[in-house]
C-alpha cells in the first residue's frame, strides 16, 4: 500500500514554506492557480486557539483582494471551522476526512468542478493534507506544523507515520528532499 502511494507521488509536495504567510499567492496567480484550500489546524492556528489574529485576517483579506476562491478545508468538527472561517470570511469544509476526497469534493461543487490543478492546497500533515491534495490532483504546498505539543493521539500518529515518509523520501529520492529544504524536525 505505502508502496503504492510513493509510486504515485502521493507524497510528493510541489513546495514547502515554513508558514502559510511566506506563501508567495501573487505567484500562485501566475501559475494558474485560481483555488486556495487551506487546512485549519496547526497550519492557520494551533489547536488550543480558536480565533484569528490581525495577521492572519490580513492573510485573508489579501487572498479576498486577489479574487481566489477560498476554502478552509478541516478534519474538525463543525463549531470550530465555522467560527474560524466566519473571522476571515472563507468558506469551508468541516469533517473533511481527508486524505480522502469527499471533503474536497464537497468545495470543489461549490465552485463548479474546475481543473484540479488550479488548486492549490496548504497544509501541514502529510498523511493527511499532502497525500489527500496530490490524490486530487492539486498543487500542493507543506508548511510546518505552528505548535506540535497540543495535538491528538491520532495525529501524534500520523506524525510517526509522517517521519518514516521523510526518512523513504531522503533515502530514495534525495534530491527532491534537498529541493524542498524542508526544516522543520519532522
Ligand atoms: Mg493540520
Amino acid at each position: 500500500m505505502i508502496e503504492l502511494l510513493f509510486k504515485k507521488k502521493y507524497f510528493y509536495p510541489d513546495d514547502y514554506k515554513k508558514t502559510v504567510f511566506d506563501v508567495d499567492f501573487k505567484k500562485l496567480k501566475t501559475l494558474g492557480i485560481e483555488n486556495i484550500f487551506i487546512d485549519l489546524d496547526n497550519t492557520l492556528i494551533p489547536y488550543d486557539i480558536h480565533e484569528a489574529d490581525q495577521k492572519t485576517l490580513a492573510l485573508f483579506d489579501n487572498l479576498h483582494k486577489l479574487e481566489f476562491q477560498v476554502f478552509i478545508i478541516s478534519n474538525n468538527k463543525k463549531g470550530r471551522v465555522k467560527l474560524f472561517a466566519n473571522m476571515v470570511e472563507s468558506r469551508y469544509v468541516y469533517s473533511a476526512q481527508k486524505p480522502f476526497k469527499s471533503g474536497f469534493k464537497r468545495a470543489l461543487k461549490k465552485v463548479g468542478y474546475p481543473d484540479p490543478k488550479t488548486v492549490c492546497l496548504i497544509g501541514d500533515q502529510f498523511m493527511t493534507d499532502v497525500l489527500g491534495g496530490k490524490r486530487m490532483g492539486f498543487y500542493v504546498i507543506v508548511v510546518d506544523a505552528i505548535k506540535r505539543n497540543s495535538e491528538k493521539w491520532y495525529t501524534k500518529y500520523n506524525r510517526h507515520l509522517e517521519k518514516k515518509i521523510l526518512q523513504r523520501l531522503r533515502r530514495n529520492d534525495y534530491e527532491f528532499y534537498e529541493r524542498l529544504k524542508l526544516t522543520e524536525k519532522r
